[in-house]
């Protein structure tokens, strides 16, 4: 049967009602997320496309809300940015991320795998964000090198351009890596990159997903510009042997993806710097 109009506003009324109590039942639920047990982090290998081996792991948070149960980041980070609360699970993450850095074995080459860690512009903001790592790195015993904070092309655009770089040129300073994730999908141009102090690019997933003539090209290009400037550049969601083959032989230095391993709880006992297997 053919819904009136008035049923269909009544129905749309409904959604958004329910929409609005989910929100608030996260929003709820998040202020005491970092206190309660309910937050976790899995790690995801980042290869070297010459050795395979991790150079790093990524840390990516997950959440297991006690009413509602696992809720995607993708949902949470946003919400958790729109009312501040990012830089308490931040800090959380990152304090959590370096304490078990810290206690991953060495590779074969003497030094342990990096930790990536995501960054939300409302946390570089902060007044001394710069000094609240040095505090995370100090606690858990962490050296600075083996740090990646990962910041996204938004940076680039942020109006307060100056507090920005003046950040992340201390956290450079301390010795820290810091790369561009989702780079491509924004709005912000190849030409700009040298005006950050960055270490990597991270080309977004969509484009070796996607792996048409245009994304390719896209590729191609960063990997150009960022040899130019001397930064690394890192290509995520390689699913497959052969796009890893592409990747590679487009210049990419890292690899991330389901074909190296999925984001994983990372027993400290694991031997983290073993090559995973060959494409
Ligand atoms: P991201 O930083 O771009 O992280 C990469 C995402 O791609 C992760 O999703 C990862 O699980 C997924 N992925 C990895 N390999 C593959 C692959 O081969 N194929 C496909 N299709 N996907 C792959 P996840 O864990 O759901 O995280 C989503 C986003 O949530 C992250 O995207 C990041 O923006 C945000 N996030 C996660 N943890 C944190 C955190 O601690 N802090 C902040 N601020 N954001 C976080
Ligand atoms: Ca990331
Ligand atoms: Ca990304
Ligand atoms: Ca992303």
């Amino acid at each position: 049967a053919k819904r009136t109009g008035r049923g269909r506003t009544a129905e749309a009324t409904l959604t958004l009602q329910l929409l609005h109590a989910r929100r608030t039942c996260l929003v709820e639920a998040l202020r005491t997320a970092t206190a309660d047990g309910s937050l976790s982090l899995l790690f995801q290998p980042i290869v070297s496309a010459h050795t395979c081996r991790p150079e790093a792991y990524e840390a990516l948070l997950r959440w297991r809300c006690a009413g509602m149960g696992p809720i995607s980041p993708v949902e949470f980070i946003p919400l958790a940015e729109d009312t501040g609360q990012i830089c308490a699970i931040g800090h959380w993450v990152l304090q959590t991320a370096c304490r078990q850095a810290a206690a991953w074995p060495a590779g074969p080459e003497g030094q342990a795998p990096k930790v990536a860690v995501n960054t939300s512009l409302r946390q570089l903001l902060q007044a001394d964000f710069a000094g609240e790592v040095r505090q995370a790195l100090a606690q858990a015993g962490l050296a600075p090198q083996r740090l990646v904070v990962e910041v996204t092309e938004s940076v680039f655009n942020e109006g307060d351009i100056d507090r920005v770089l003046a950040t992340l040129l201390a956290l450079r300073q301390m010795g820290i890596e810091v790369h561009v994730d989702d780079f491509g999908t924004g709005y912000s141009s190849l030409s700009r990159l040298h005006e950050f102090p960055l270490t990597a690019v991270k080309v977004d997933k969509s484009f070796v997903l996607t792996a048409d003539e245009r994304a390719l090209a896209v590729i191609e290009g960063t990997v150009l510009i960022a040899r130019r400037f001397g930064l690394r550049v890192i290509a995520e969601g390689v699913e497959t042997a052969e796009q890893a083959r592409v990747l590679a032989r487009l210049g990419v230095d890292e690899l991330q993806g389901y074909y190296f391993g999925r984001p994983a709880p990372l027993p400290v006992a694991c031997g983290s710097a073993e090559a995973l297997p060959l494409p």
